[in-house]
């Protein structure tokens, strides 16, 4: 039986996957496209994170689509009205129509003598079945995240059997759960444990943060007044261009600051915590990281709210090693027990690319350690395949949107040129850096060594600047001497054959 056919296939219908609907739709009208996403709805992070005070923690005007205002006054964000923008702007649009959910892509396998991906998937049934499901696609895109759905990551705790309460990771928040009354404590110091404290002390008894070492963490007000101003006196979409160069600038501006005078910048962010929680608190212990600012994410707490929840006494800071789980909670290498009813283990994320799928090329397949990122993009010796990665120090969706928009001008280059396969090869390029560079983040550090790497000088370079990359990726010309577009030797499959008679019939139409 003859496979469905596709110009582009998009894996994830998340923020990046509904973008790339929309940059398709708008640079490429004539390409047909799908989007396999494997749950049941739109939103990916922001649909599949349900803890309490779930939210943004970068503000919303960077984080919104290029061309869709967010014109809520909340610049951070609860985590349902993001869900809600994302699937508002897939609906608007008509991309909907373009998602088959309950499909998970498990391999994708490029044929050079057919210029095709065939992608296999997975797809629920009704009846909660699983059956394979397989098509075609010319160009595969991968907008499926960066980690792993399935399951967060939980380090080896000793003896965490031993414990008579119930434990908790955040990437899978049971329904329901009833933490009121009860104590709670939170494993980890990033964004998701600054986010759940202030929320969970609402109605805890008391809610501890429990870590290893503390984390840069920063107060900034919800609302952007300035940006709520101008959408009183101006047009939404000119409101929101403005609001967000503004941000873009600010935080480029701090970023660069933090990279070029560390100490300056830690000295004015130690400050501010400490006007928050007062003089008499151990800003020294509980506050003060191991590491340069943005040499891991910087977390943002809307209008202190984690520091009004210390000073009022129902969350508190306990920093150090754990020693073991005990029945009644944990003890410290230092010998200072908590006791709890609730643990949760906002101990992060583990590291995945391309959804988890096997990439297979020309029967072999591909292992990312040994490519180099082409313009933080594609992949050396990859052909027709590109993914989404976001900033690290800034909004994702600042990358997510120039990466769609580059993908779109090299689809259409390559039908300037008439031809059905672009692949980067490096010429002599070799690996030279990791793709993250000075991000010391345990999430990041435990995957790097299996992901591809950065060359020495562009285009093999992942740069973290929005302004570098809207230059490479949406101004500078798309041809390049490392790419090398091609048409199949063989092109004469009937498969292949049957796609580009397809193909002509829509281009004609
Ligand atoms: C708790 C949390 C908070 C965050 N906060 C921010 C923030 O404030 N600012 C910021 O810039 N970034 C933030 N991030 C990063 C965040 O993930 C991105 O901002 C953004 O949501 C990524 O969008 P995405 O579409 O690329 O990926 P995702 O949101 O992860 O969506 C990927 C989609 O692909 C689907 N998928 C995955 N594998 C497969 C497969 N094999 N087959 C089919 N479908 C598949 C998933 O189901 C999902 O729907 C946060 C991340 C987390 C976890």
């Amino acid at each position: 039986m003859a496979l469905e056919q596709f110009d582009v296939l998009i894996m994830g219908a998340g923020l990046s996957g509904i973008g790339a609907g929309h940059h398709l739709q708008q640079l490429c009208p004539n390409k047909t496209y799908t989007i396999l996403e494997q749950r049941d709805r739109i939103g990916g992070t922001w649909d599949l994170f349900r803890y309490p005070g779930i939210r943004s923690d970068s503000d919303m005007l960077t984080m919104g689509y290029s061309f869709r205002p967010w014109t809520s006054p909340k610049a951070i964000s609860p985590g349902e009205d993001i869900r809600e923008y994302i699937t508002a702007a897939a609906r608007d649009e008509g991309i909907d129509r373009h998602i088959r959910f309950g499909h998970r892509v498990v391999r994708a396998s490029w044929s050079s003598q057919d210029a095709m991906w065939t992608v296999e998937a997975v797809r629920k049934t009704p009846d909660g079945c699983e059956e394979p499901v397989t098509l075609r696609a010319n160009f595969l895109f991968s907008c499926a995240g960066y980690y792993r759905y399935s399951a967060g990551y939980l380090p080896d705790f000793p003896n965490i059997g031993r414990f008579q309460g119930r434990v908790v990771h955040p990437q899978a928040w049971p329904e329901n759960l009833d933490y009121a009354g009860k104590r709670v404590v939170v494993i980890g110091s990033g964004a998701t444990a600054v986010t759940l404290i202030p929320a969970m002390a609402k109605t805890a008894a008391h809610v501890t943060m429990l870590q290893r070492s503390p984390t840069y963490i920063v107060s900034m007000p919800e609302q952007d007044a300035i940006a709520n101003r101008l959408r009183r006196v101006l047009p939404a979409m000119w409101a929101y261009r403005l609001a967000r160069w503004k941000n873009i600038g600010f935080m480029t501006y701090i970023y660069q600051l933090a990279r070029l005078r560390p100490k300056y910048v830690t000295k004015g962010l130690l400050k501010l915590v400490q006007e928050a929680l007062g003089p008499d608190y151990d800003v020294a212990t509980h506050f003060t990281p191991r590491y340069n600012p943005w040499e891991q994410r910087l977390c943002l707490v809307p209008d202190g709210d984690l520091f009004q929840a210390i000073k009022s006494g129902r969350a508190s800071v306990a920093t150090g090693q754990i020693e073991t789980f005990t029945e009644k909670g944990i003890r410290l290498a230092s010998g200072e027990e908590l006791e709890a009813d609730l643990i949760v283990t906002a101990t992060g994320l583990v590291l995945e690319a391309f959804g988890g799928a096997e990439i297979q090329v020309d029967g072999r397949r591909v292992d990312f350690a040994n490519t180099l990122a082409y313009k933080g993009v594609m992949v050396s010796g990859v052909p027709n395949c590109a993914s989404v990665f976001g900033y690290i120090n800034a909004s994702w969706t600042l990358k997510a949107d120039l990466i769609c928009t580059y993908i779109c001008r090299l689809l259409n280059l390559m039908d300037r040129k008439g031809v059905r396969q672009v692949t980067p090869i490096p010429r002599g390029e070799t690996a030279v850096a990791p793709f993250v560079e000075h991000f010391s983040s345990g999430y990041v550090q435990r995957s790097l060594e299996s992901w591809p790497k950065q060359g020495a000088k562009a285009p093999w370079r992942v740069y973290q600047n929005y302004f570098r990359d809207t230059f490479t990726l949406k101004w500078a010309p798309v041809n390049n001497r490392a790419l090398e577009f091609s048409n199949p030797r063989l092109s004469s499959t009937p498969a292949a054959r049957a796609w580009e008679d397809a193909r002509q019939s829509v281009a004609g139409k």
